[in-house]
């Protein structure tokens, strides 16, 4: 489907799921992916909801619609649970709680990020700078890309958690017996939630029908995203649910064939990254411009090729802990496969 054809298709219906638990598709604005799906848990002392939605007008909109087609609304929301602190997912929390009182719930690690990106993001920014001249970001292309993520700050409503939700740990929710399941990989603090009555895993960004997550290296990513990612996919494994409930796209059948693709996707990506090596290709930037992507490289542009450059250089960090390729380092850095 082009661009402008799926701009201007509808949003999908909000939904019955399951007996009590309805899908909410909220609108994000200037984004591919279109829409957020929140999850809405009917309890007896009233809703609970997983995501939020960007924090802008037409979200929370969205949002108190959806919560009356489900014969509720968002001044009764108990609590939230946050599956990771992109702004799509937790942006609107703020607002959430504000109108409601609700608790918010979010995994510690990503709890841990919010003051420097949300808050007082100079000293990130800074680091974020430092990032992209080692990767090899032309001079020319620097600022923009160190500023790049700056504009989504006004779409989040920045609020601490009032609970933090460990690895299986079981947040409180009257009725249901959700568990969760820590996934780091696409954020450092990132949650699934398994629901064993109906046999729902809610997947978050984590594990998408279509697109594969981005997986960027960046300050706040961790030593290996990459490798947190793909031992993430692993966790999965063999809950075998009847659909999977993702944050993006459509619900789905299948989960461990998914898994396994998106592994296998990574190893294809691994391939690329080392054939670039060797045919003397050494920053990260000019390997990134050699893989391959959903459009060419040259019209990537922005937040998109930041996050394709990071992505890359996920892939070499995860090599690099496997013992594949080492890092001399620099501005830019020079990758080199090992043994060869
Ligand atoms: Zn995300
Ligand atoms: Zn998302």
């Amino acid at each position: 489907m082009s661009v402008a054809a799926r701009s201007l298709s509808p949003l999908p219906p909000v939904e019955r799921v399951r007996p009590g638990l309805w899908s909410v598709p909220v609108p994000i604005p200037s984004s591919s992916l279109r829409y957020v799906f929140v999850y809405v848990f009917e309890t007896d002392a009233g809703p609970y909801i997983v995501d939020t939605g960007w924090n802008t007008d037409d979200a929370f909109a969205a949002l108190s619609d959806g919560l009356a087609q489900a014969g509720t609304s968002v001044e009764e929301v108990q609590g939230v649970l946050v599956t990771h602190i992109h702004p799509d997912h937790y942006g609107l929390a703020g607002r959430v709680r504000e109108a409601s009182g609700a608790w918010v719930a979010l995994h510690p690690a990503d709890a841990a990020l919010i003051t420097d990106r949300y808050e007082e993001p100079s000293d990130l920014l800074g680091r974020v700078g430092t990032l992209l001249r080692r990767m090899g970001a032309p001079a020319e292309e620097l600022a923009s890309l160190q500023n790049a993520s700056m504009p989504v700050r006004a779409l989040v409503d920045v609020v601490r958690p009032d609970v933090l939700v460990e690895d299986g740990q079981r947040p409180e929710l009257p009725g249901w017996d959700l568990s969760a399941i820590w996934t780091p990989g696409h954020s450092p603090g990132h949650l699934c939630f398994w629901e064993p009555a109906n046999r729902l895993m809610l997947a978050g960004d984590h594990v998408l029908p279509r697109i594969t997550p981005n997986i960027p290296f960046h300050p706040q990513a961790g030593a290996d995203p990459l490798g947190d990612f793909l031992r993430s996919l692993h966790k999965l494994e063999g809950y075998d649910p009847d659909e999977v409930l993702p944050a993006h796209e459509h619900r789905f059948v299948g989960l461990d064939a998914r898994l396994a693709e998106l592994a296998a996707h990574h190893e294809q990506r691994f391939a690329e990254v080392l054939a670039a090596i060797r045919a003397g290709v050494t920053s990260a930037w000019d390997i990134a411009a050699r893989m391959h992507w959903s459009r060419p490289w040259d019209r990537i542009e922005g937040f998109m090729r930041r996050a394709a450059v990071g992505e890359a250089m996920s892939h070499l960090r995860a090599l690099e802990v496997r013992g594949v390729v080492r890092e001399v380092m620099g501005e830019p850095s020079r990758w080199e496969v090992l043994g060869d």
